[in-house]
Formats: C-alpha cells, structure tokens, sequence
C-alpha cells in the first residue's frame, strides 16, 4: 500500500518541533515525511537580537537541521517554497515540487512594514541569520568610518530603532553592552554616539507590566538609549527617518543606522497561495487546520488564534509555535493511525521574559515577576529548554547558554 506523504515546510520552531515528534509517533514504514527549509541549517529566531548587535556569533544561533531529525523517518530537502497549490495538493520549490496527503505550513513571519515609505529600502530588520550579520556588519563599518572620514559625520553613529515591543527592547538591551566596546575599539567617544527608540504607542512594551517597563526603561536609558514615546515613524529616508507625534509635530531624525522592529506578518506565501488571511497569518481552526483545508495545518507566525480571555489573537511567539508543533505530530499520527478525533490546541502561557543585554532582563514566569540577573538566568534557562526540546541534552551542551553570573 502507497505510504501517505507529509511534507513540512520551514525548519523552525513550529516545523522542527512537528518534525521531531512525529518521527518518533510513527513507524518508518506508516508515512513518508520531507522537511523543506531554506537552508541547512535551523537558526534560533529569539536570539536574533543577539546576533544583530555583534553580542553574539551568528554560528552560535544556528545548527544543522540534519543533526536533529532522524534521517531514516524523515527526509529532509534544502529548498525554498514558492507556493501551495492546495487543490493539486502539491508544494511548488524554487527548484521542483513535491506532492503531498498532509501539509504543515511551519514558515514563521516577515517584518511588517505597514506600507510605510522607505522603510523596506533603508532600515534593517531582524528576520534571520543574514540579515543579523548585515546588520552587525552595518554598525561596526558606521562606527570604523567615522575616524577615517576628513569631516567627521555624528550622524553615521546615531541608530534608530522602530518600535519598543520584545524585540526592540531585547536589541537595545544588546546595544547596550556591544555599543561601549565598540567604542573602544574604533576609539569613538561614546558621548558622540545616539541610540533613539521611537514607539507609537503612549508606553514601551505596550500592555505588559508597567512595574518591569518602569525597570527596564530606566536600564536602557542609563546604557544611554532615549525613548521617543508616543511617535510614530513616518518614513524612512537614505537620511534616516521621519517621525510624527500627533498631526503637526513632525520632525527629521538623521541616523546611519534604521532597524525597524515595529511588528511581523506572516509567510507572503500563504496570501500567495489563496488562504484566507489576516496580515499573512490563517486564523486556524482548533485543532490547528486551515479552515476549508481538511489536510493542512497551520503553525506558528503564520498562523492566528484568538484568546478568547480578551478576544485578541495570542502573540506570535516562539513557545507557542513550539506548542502547536506537538500537537500538529499527534494529529498527524491520529490521522495516519485512521483515528478520526483530532486535539485541540491550548495555550499553556508559561510566561515572558525580555532580557536587557547579557545579565539583565525583566519578566513573568509561572505567575512570578522578576527582574535583573534572576529573570536574565531565567531567560537563558528557556534558550535552553527551547534547544533541550527539539535536539535533546547533546544538543544543549553544543549551543546552551551557560554564562550566568
Ligand atoms: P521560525 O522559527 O521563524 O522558522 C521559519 C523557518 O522557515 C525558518 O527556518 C526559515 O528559514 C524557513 N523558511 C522561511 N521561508 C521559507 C521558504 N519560502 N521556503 C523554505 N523555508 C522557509 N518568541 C518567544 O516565545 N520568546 C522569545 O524570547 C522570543 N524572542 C524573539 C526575539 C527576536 C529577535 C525575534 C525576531 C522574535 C522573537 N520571538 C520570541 C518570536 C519567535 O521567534 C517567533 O514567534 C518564532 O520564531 C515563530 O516560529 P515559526 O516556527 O513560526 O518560524
Ligand atoms: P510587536 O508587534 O510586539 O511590537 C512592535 C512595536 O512597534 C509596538 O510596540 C508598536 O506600537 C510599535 N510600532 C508599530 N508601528 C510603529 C511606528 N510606525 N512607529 C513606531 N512604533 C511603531 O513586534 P515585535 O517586538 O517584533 O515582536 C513580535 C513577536 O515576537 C511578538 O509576539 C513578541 O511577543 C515576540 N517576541 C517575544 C520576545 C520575548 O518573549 N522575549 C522577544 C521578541 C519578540
């Protein structure tokens, strides 16, 4: 009898979580599964932040995806998606197409740049490991020319960063630490360097604990970042950007650097592909399916679930992908073990932690909130567990973070 093939797309969060468990829920001679991913190799998407500021080698945010899949249940295929013909049932690649009995749609999300003038040609986002190095790369060569330039360009070492959610936070929180050894070692005096975040919103990390923003904001603004609250970017420039608070208040900030960190869509392939979409994110049924789509599932930042407590979809966040991929690998199993009943998802909030450079952060987990190198310990505890969860204890001593204080 012909063995029903699975075809994962994206080696994520979400896609290697699905990976991992189903290999181990069914037998090599039940399914045929592939796993598609861009590249090779499986990058940590939370600890982008990192890379980006130069806080952290890029290799050490990545590994190969072949080391954690069990090769004899899953085949794993180095290609790019370009589409879903979900009627062919088929996955059209950059090179080839592969057909498919059940999809999982695991490609995480792109920066949303709300249709915002210039920001897709001038600022920078954290998406993955290339944009991350560019990124690094970008400040140290700001920082390199400034002494080398007859006139000396103060703009070169202003960076602005676009919003204040998690992401944000967590790259200045990085700055904060890379920006005095850059300094140092491209003898620039620090009192020459801006470090501006601009947030639209009236506080920073709208709608989390206004007691850990108080502390994280007073953190950041001592490792010197100014926050410009309540002002939206308007427009990105080869200058930098233009800011507005309220209608008339509009003003130019010069910067050699732009991040916009100001929020995330999901895959362009699901619009692409004709899902019914909402920012490029499905809003997925319970047990995780496509509405409409008996035979694809829909995991992490392309995917949208309300929580019904406040009638708002759940952030797109790594534990939640992560979650969802398990239950994906038992609706898979219960499917190709003809059972008809299929899970549904609930979240299990184990809470949030936003770190602020190497050993500091803020945070709530398991109901508790805590502050400075406790809630910094916790932060890399979750790394860990994050690593633990798809690539077991080896995996953990190869990539964990261990540097406590
Ligand atoms: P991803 O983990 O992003 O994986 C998508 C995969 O699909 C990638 O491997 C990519 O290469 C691949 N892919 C994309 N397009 C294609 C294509 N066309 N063809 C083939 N492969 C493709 N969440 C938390 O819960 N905790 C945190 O602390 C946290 N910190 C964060 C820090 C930063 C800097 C950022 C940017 C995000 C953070 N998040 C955090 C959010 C979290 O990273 C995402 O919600 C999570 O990565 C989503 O998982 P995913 O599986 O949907 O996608
Ligand atoms: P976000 O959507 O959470 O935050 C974007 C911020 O940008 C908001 O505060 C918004 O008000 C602001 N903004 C939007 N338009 C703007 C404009 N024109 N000008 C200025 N500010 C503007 O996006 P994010 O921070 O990238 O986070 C994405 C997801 O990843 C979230 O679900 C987040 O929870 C998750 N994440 C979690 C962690 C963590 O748990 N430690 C870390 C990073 C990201």
């Amino acid at each position: 009898m012909r063995k029903p093939k699975i075809v994962i797309l994206g080696a994520g969060y979400g896609g290697l979580m699905t990976a991992t468990r189903l290999q181990k829920a069914v037998g090599a001679n039940e399914a045929e599964i592939t796993l598609v991913n861009k590249n090779e190799y499986h990058y940590e998407t939370t600890w982008l932040h990192e890379a980006s500021a130069g806080t952290l080698h890029h290799d050490r945010v990545r590994y190969d995806i072949s080391k954690v899949i069990d090769r004899n249940k899953v085949e794993f295929i180095q290609g790019t998606a370009v589409e879903i013909k979900t009627e062919e049932k088929k996955v059209l690649l950059e090179k080839g197409e592969l057909e498919y009995d059940y999809l999982v749609v695991a490609l995480g999300g792109e920066s949303e740049t709300f249709g915002i003038k210039g920001l897709k040609e001038y600022a920078y986002s954290i998406s993955n490991i290339n944009s991350a190095r560019q990124i690094r790369e970008h400040i140290e060569y700001q920082f390199a020319t400034y002494n080398t330039e007859k006139e000396k360009d103060d703009t070169r070492l202003t960076i602005v960063v676009g919003g204040a959610g998690f992401t944000g936070i967590e790259f200045l929180g990085e700055l904060g630490n890379r920006i005095p050894e850059l300094c140092k070692e491209y003898d620039v005096d620090f009192e020459k360097v801006k470090i501006i975040c601009v947030e639209a919103a009236p506080m920073v990390l709208p709608g989390f604990d206004p007691e850990l923003v108080e502390y994280a904001v007073a953190h950041l603004e001592k490792k010197g970042v100014q926050f410009r609250i309540g002002t939206a970017i308007k427009e990105g420039t080869p200058e930098g950007i233009i800011v507005a608070k309220g209608e008339n208040d509009v003003e130019e900030i010069k910067a050699g650097t732009v991040i916009w960190a100001a929020g995330i869509r999901g895959n362009a392939i699901i619009e692409k592909s004709g899902f019914e979409a909402m920012r490029g994110r499905v809003k997925v049924e319970a047990d995780l399916r496509a509405p409409g789509h008996d035979n694809v599932f829909i995991v992490g930042d392309s995917s949208l679930m309300i929580n019904e407590e406040i009638n708002r979809p759940y952030p797109p966040t790594a534990q939640i992908a992560m979650q969802q991929g398990e239950v994906v690998a038992r609706n898979l199993a219960a499917l190709i073990h003809n059972k008809s009943e299929l899970e549904s998802f609930t979240y299990d909030n184990k809470g949030t932690v936003c770190s602020l450079g190497e050993h500091d952060a803020i945070g709530v987990a398991f109901g508790k909130k805590m502050v400075g190198t406790k809630a910094s310990f916790m932060k890399k505890m979750i790394d860990n567990r994050a690593l633990y969860m798809i690539g077991g204890a080896s995996l953990v001593a190869k990539k964990g973070k261990f540097n406590v204080l």
